[in-house]
C-alpha cells in the first residue's frame, strides 16, 4: 500500500485513526500494522494490502 492511504484509512470499528508502524517497505509498505489509537485493535498489512477487517471477522 502507498503512504498515502493512509489519509483515508480509519478504524472500522471505531472510526479512530490509526498508528502506522513497518516492517517491511521499498516504493510502498509492503508488510507492517496498523494500529486503532481509540480501540488498540490492530491490523495487519500483508504482500502490500492492509487486512481491514474487525478481528472477529478474520478466519
Ligand atoms: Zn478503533
Amino acid at each position: 500500500m502507498k503512504r498515502d492511504l493512509m489519509e483515508i484509512l480509519a478504524c472500522p470499528i471505531c472510526k479512530g485513526d490509526l498508528d502506522l508502524e513497518v516492517t517491511e517497505e521499498n516504493d510502498e509498505i509492503k508488510e507492517g500494522v496498523l494500529r486503532c489509537v481509540k480501540c488498540d485493535l490492530e491490523y495487519p498489512i500483508e504482500d502490500g494490502i492492509p487486512n481491514m477487517l474487525p478481528p472477529e471477522l478474520r478466519t
